[in-house]
């Protein structure tokens, strides 16, 4: 095929072999979140480039290197989104949902754009599901989030296969502080620090903690700690945030290289992290930004929140065999015609058993054809029984009703019986 034919690398379809799984985990969360609260908010996937610079920060991998930019025929400079908080940011104040104190728990869905190097669980178009909450600055509403994904990982029968990593990063006074001890120490090590470190040291030097490289995490060893840091009100709220997970019953470890790729985090940082995915190993990751909603323009407005990756967990379900068995069959009921008059009482009486049974997934055979391809498609669909119509059944006002997985003969079933025999053969979802 073309060059020009194909999809962007790192842009991937999604199947319809694969979207009964993705149905399913949005579905799972939609509904959990629907439970604690959350309402759902809709942003343009474009926005003005300028929100992404002022609110991730100039200094990050995501502004500096992975935006998708270009400019709108009017000049305007404009970027894919890359993240979904800047956006949520820009619209609670532009629409003034977050003034005089009002609490919002919103939570949104939909693709992203960074140009990274594509490879498995990282790509150029993907899909988070985030959830960003304003104007409460307790830890009650921190551990939420965390109690909330905990029963999420429960529900998908991911439980083991994923840890909780946390770190509070302080307010920004303290920070700061922790900031300069740092750099101090680190500067004194200038040389043996790996090319990016020292490049971070001067633009972005929390991000060092981060570092892969060996040499450098040798010398961060001896780093300060933030954890010596930290101010009493962030301590106190961190005591909070631990307290609550304790009383669920969630493990947790203390990370205190977590600091995250933006700029934006106050206080409470947290990853959930797998081994189950190779590097890719972050599934979900959120924190704190208290100073973020006035940062970009708007009224000092506490905030929390974290993002999924949806290929990710995706990913996991299928590698840890967690993908319920019902999602491989979409069909329950297969109708197949034969001839025309059949065929025009087939459409009727299927309309009619959609009216009686809403949930029943019944597929009626189009593009005619005999006994034998009609069966081949009825089989092939999957379906757990196929009904069959013909001159005959049509003149005795029944169907053939039969079973296409061995459980039990053919038989005939009035057309008036059909929709109360179904509702007792067929589980429906
Ligand atoms: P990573 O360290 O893996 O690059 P990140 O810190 O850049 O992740 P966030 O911006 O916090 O990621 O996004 C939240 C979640 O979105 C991540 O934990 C991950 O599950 C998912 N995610 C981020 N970038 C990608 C990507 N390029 N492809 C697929 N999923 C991604
Ligand atoms: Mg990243």
């Amino acid at each position: 095929m073309s060059k020009s034919l194909q999809a962007i690398r790192g842009m991937n379809d999604i199947l319809p072999e694969q979207t009964p799984l993705w149905r399913y985990f949005e579905g799972t969360v939609a509904r959990l979140l629907d439970n604690y609260g959350y309402r759902q908010i809709r942003m343009p996937i474009v926005e003005f480039t300028e929100l992404f610079k002022r609110s991730i920060g100039e200094v990050t991998d995501i502004v500096e290197k992975e935006m998708y930019t270009f400019d709108d025929r009017n000049g305007d400079s404009l970027t894919l989104r890359p993240e979904g908080t800047a956006a949520c940011v820009r619209a609670v104040l532009e629409h003034g949902i977050t003034g005089g104190g009002q609490v919002q728990k919103l939570w949104y869905i939909g693709p992203m754009f960074r140009h990274e190097r594509p490879q498995k669980g990282r790509y150029r178009q993907f899909h988070q599901i985030g959830l960003e909450v304003f104007n409460l600055d307790g830890p009650d509403i921190d551990a939420e989030l965390i109690v909330m994904t905990w029963r999420l990982w429960g529900e998908l029968g991911l439980r083991d296969a994923v840890k909780l990593e946390l770190n509070s990063l302080g307010t920004s006074e303290s920070r700061g502080r922790y900031r300069e001890a740092l750099v101090e120490f680190l500067s004194a090590h200038l040389d043996k620090l790996d090319e990016d470190s020292q490049r971070r040291l001067k633009t972005n030097p929390l991000r060092v903690l981060d570092t892969k490289n060996a040499e450098t995490q040798a010398i961060l060893v001896d780093a300060p700690k933030m954890a010596d840091y930290l101010d009493d009100e962030s301590r106190a709220h961190f005591e909070g945030l631990k307290a609550r997970l304790d009383a669920v019953g969630i493990p947790y470890v203390i990370n205190p290289k977590l600091v995250r790729g933006l700029d934006y985090y106050s206080k409470t940082v947290f990853e959930w992290v797998t081994d189950k995915l190779g590097a890719q190993g972050t599934v979900c990751a959120g924190g704190r930004y208290d100073g973020l909603v006035e940062q970009m323009g708007g009224k000092p407005t506490p905030g929390v929140g974290f993002a999924m990756g949806i290929e990710r967990l995706v990913l996991m379900l299928e590698a840890l065999d967690k993908v319920p068995a019902e999602l491989s069959r979409q069909v329950d009921v297969y109708l197949c015609a034969f001839g025309e008059a059949a065929e025009l009482a087939a459409l009727a009486l299927s309309e009619r058993i959609r009216d009686q049974l809403p949930n029943l997934r019944l597929q009626i055979n189009a593009g005619a054809g005999s006994f034998k391809s009609q069966f081949k498609k009825a089989d092939k669909s999957g379906a757990l029984y196929a009904l069959i119509l013909g001159d005959d059944e049509l003149a005795q006002q029944v169907v053939g009703f039969k079973p296409l997985r061995g459980q039990g003969e053919q038989q005939s079933i009035a057309w008036d019986a059909l929709a109360a025999h179904l509702a007792t053969c067929v589980v429906q979802g």
